[in-house]
Formats: C-alpha cells, sequence, structure tokens
C-alpha cells in the first residue's frame, strides 16, 4: 500500500476550480484542469510516493509484475493495470465520440498497421487493440449527451422546433423511425457539404431560440436539449456535430449516479465533475465538437444506431459497510463507493479489503486512515492510493464525516 499522486492533465474544456478545490490547492488554477489520470497509462502514469522519492505507477509495475497485478489480472489481461482511473471536471463540452468493441479495435488496429500509420500519428484512430467501455459516475451535477433517442421522440423534437429547412430530414425519420432510419439521417448530416450545413444550421439554431422563447418553454418536453444545441453551436460554429446533437440522449446525472458507455454509444460530455474508469485504450473514434483528428467513416462503421432510453445506473449493495458498487459488464475493471461518518469509526466500524488483484483507492470528501500490515496511510480529499495484488488486507477508517472513497480494481473475465 502506497500513496499515489495522480497525473494532471490540462486541456481547454476543463475546468479551473474542480480539481484545485478537490485536492486543496489555490483555486482557481492557472490553466483550465480538465483530468487526473490515476493509472498506469504509458501517455502520463500516476507515480506512487516511496521513502526514495516518487516513482512512475508504470515502473513500479513493469519491474515486478506478478507483485503488482497478481496472477489473477495477468492471466486476463498480461502484465499491464487493465484499466485507467480518472476524475474528469469539464467546464465545456468535450468531443462527440465512440468507442469500438474488442473486436472492431482488433481489426482496426491491424489495419492501421499494415497501412503504415505511425502509432504517434494524428491520423492515427486505433492506437492498440483493445475496446474502450467506460463508466463515469457523478460527483457533481453531470451533463452528457449518450446514444440515439428513440426516433419518435426525435421527429417530436424536430417538429417542436418549427423549422421548414428541417422538413425533409424529419420526413426521412418519421417515414423510417428505427435504426436505419437514424443511421441515414444522421449520416446524411454528419457528412453535409460545408456549404449545405451553413444554410441550415442557421433556422436549426433559430427555431432553437424560438422554442426557447415560447411562454409554454418552461413546461416544454426539449428544453435542456434545445438550450444544448445553442451552447454547442457556440463554442463549435458550423460544425456537424451540433446537428448530431439533436438525435442524442441529453442525460443529467446527480451525484453518484453513474453511466456506462458500451462499444458503439455515441456520447458527448457537457459539463460537470464525474470519477471515470475505462479499460487502459485510447481508442476513441470522434465526429466533431472538436479540433482533433475526425474520421467519419471509421465512426459510421462503430456507431451503434439502436436507440436506447440511457439507464442511469444506481449502485448496488456490496456487503461491506458503507459499499455499494456499479454493476458493468466489464471484465477490465470494477467500480465501488464506501461512504463512512467518523461516527461510524468511533463505533468501531472499519471496512476491510482484501486486494484480490491491484486497486486504487481515491478520496472524493472527508479522509480516512488506511491501515494494511504495519503500514498506516492518511488519505485526505482529492488523496489516492495504491494497493498491490501482494498487500494484505486494507482497513479503512474515516477520520471525518462525510467521508467518500471510490474504489477501483480488475473485474471479473467470464469465458
Ligand atoms: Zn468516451
Amino acid at each position: 500500500m502506497r500513496q499515489l499522486e495522480g497525473a494532471l492533465r490540462s486541456y481547454a474544456w476543463g475546468s479551473r476550480t474542480a480539481l484545485a478545490e478537490l485536492s486543496g490547492r489555490p483555486s482557481p488554477s492557472a490553466h483550465p484542469e480538465a483530468e487526473l489520470w490515476l493509472g498506469a497509462h504509458p501517455g502520463d502514469p500516476a507515480h506512487v510516493i516511496e521513502e526514495s522519492g516518487a516513482r512512475s505507477l508504470r515502473d513500479v509495475i513493469d519491474e515486478a509484475p506478478l507483485h503488482e497485478l497478481g496472477e489473477r489480472s495477468i492471466a486476463a489481461f498480461g502484465e499491464r493495470l487493465p484499466f485507467l482511473l480518472k476524475v474528469l471536471a469539464a467546464e465545456e463540452p468535450l468531443s462527440l465520440q465512440a468507442h469500438p468493441s474488442a473486436e472492431q479495435a482488433r481489426e482496426g488496429f491491424a489495419r492501421e498497421d499494415a497501412a503504415g500509420i505511425p502509432l504517434d500519428s494524428a491520423e492515427r484512430n486505433y492506437r492498440d487493440a483493445s475496446h474502450k467501455p467506460e463508466l463515469v459516475v457523478a460527483l457533481t451535477r453531470f451533463e452528457a449527451l449518450a446514444g440515439f433517442r428513440d426516433p419518435h421522440r426525435t421527429v417530436r423534437f424536430l417538429d417542436a422546433l418549427g423549422v421548414a429547412q428541417l422538413e425533409p430530414y424529419v420526413g426521412l425519420l418519421s417515414g423510417q423511425p428505427d435504426p436505419d432510419g437514424l443511421r441515414a439521417l444522421f449520416t446524411t448530416w454528419i457528412t453535409l457539404p460545408q456549404q449545405a450545413l451553413s444554410a441550415l444550421l442557421p433556422p436549426v439554431l433559430d427555431g432553437c431560440v424560438d422554442y426557447l422563447s415560447r411562454p409554454d418553454a418552461a413546461g416544454a418536453e426539449f428544453v435542456p436539449e434545445a438550450r444544448t444545441v445553442l451552447e454547442l453551436s457556440e463554442g463549435y460554429p458550423g460544425d456537424a456535430g451540433v446537428l448530431a446533437a439533436l438525435l442524442l440522449n441529453r442525460i443529467t446525472l446527480e451525484p453518484g449516479q453513474g453511466l456506462f458507455l458500451d462499444a458503439g454509444n455515441l456520447h458527448a460530455y457537457l459539463h460537470g465533475t464525474a470519477v471515470e474508469i475505462m479499460a487502459n485504450s485510447d481508442n476513441v473514434l470522434r465526429g466533431g465538437l472538436t479540433p482533433k483528428h475526425v474520421d467519419v467513416p471509421e465512426l459510421l462503421r462503430v456507431l451503434d444506431f439502436d436507440s436506447v432510453d440511457v439507464p442511469l445506473l444506481a449502485p448496488d449493495a456490496t456487503g461491506r459497510v458503507g459499499e455499494v458498487a456499479y454493476a458493468t459488464p466489464a471484465p477490465e475493471f470494477v467500480l465501488s463507493r464506501i461512504d463512512l461518518d467518523a461516527s461510524d469509526a468511533g463505533a468501531g466500524v472499519s471496512v476491510t479489503i482484501e486486494p484480490d488483484g491491484p486497486q486504487i483507492l481515491l478520496c472524493t470528501s472527508g479522509a480516512a486512515k488506511l491501515g494494511c500490515g504495519a503500514q498506516s496511510l492518511v488519505l485526505e480529499r482529492g488523496g489516492s492510493a495504491w494497493i498491490s495484488a501482494s498487500d494484505n488486507e486494507v482497513h479503512i477508517q474515516a477520520c471525518a464525516d462525510e467521508t467518500q472513497i471510490f474504489r477501483a480494481g480488475v473485474g471479473r473475465v467470464t469465458t
């Protein structure tokens, strides 16, 4: 058990306050801070704090993979940490994106290798051969677009905007309100020539403004949807992703709620702070709302057009005091949350976890004392710890009321 120091990533869409406040640094920060990476990703590994100083978690694992990861994780995922845990703090929307399935990732990686596209090229879609399921759990209210909306509802939304120029497109979807109709409409919009896009977007935005200005707008069904379209167009004027947003579920997560994004789910995070865990992969196919590489044909290959009411995940009790877990089908990771009060500790209650593979603990509220054999460690708010597969039982005791700790580990591979 060792203290872990995350790698802070600065992207333009990040918050100047959320991560600084989480870790008790001066707020607002000088630069936008978007993500805190807690993992062994080669792009930006976290560091374990040892007596001799800080060492990259990646180096620590590479030097003693069996000791750090254990047999079970290595048998399933090889000699690398299979998940990446993050804190994500979005002030502005992130790109519109989807991730490939395991099979698509293997095929795409081999194909781009065969085509001689260097791994570090900006044109490269598949930087590894893995899928990238991801789970976000909101720390604050968290806004997102995810998955295609039921086409019948989308037809209602587009009709409600009352935009004449949209009529042929609404007709396309109302004539075929199913995954094929969604595929046809999304493909049409995302591949519109810039001139046609520039002609269509202004009346759509006017339609959204009109819709929001109607006296009954407060009670109207699609207020957040229309607002989001306007916000996206402010950040990315003339971007086809603004039209795509008309087709997606507009989701609000309350703190503690989770959202699991499986392969092919088109999504964009809009605003808020969340804990995010994902398979350790970089495979992202973007569809817009970004200055980064966009590959529309490849995105269309992986997208899932089955519309879904994206279910928000409520966690289930685990049987451990104060601990709830977010169930997903991803084998690379499990994520649970432990909520404890200092008074629980006073009553002699502490949570004991058995390392069954590598784990990362992240304190998002309060503070806790961790005990492992003869070692002890205080986890302050914003702090994290690395627990290797070879560590003994870890006892967690809250030092403050409303202490909250997220616990990430390796999932179960079912064969
Ligand atoms: Zn994603």
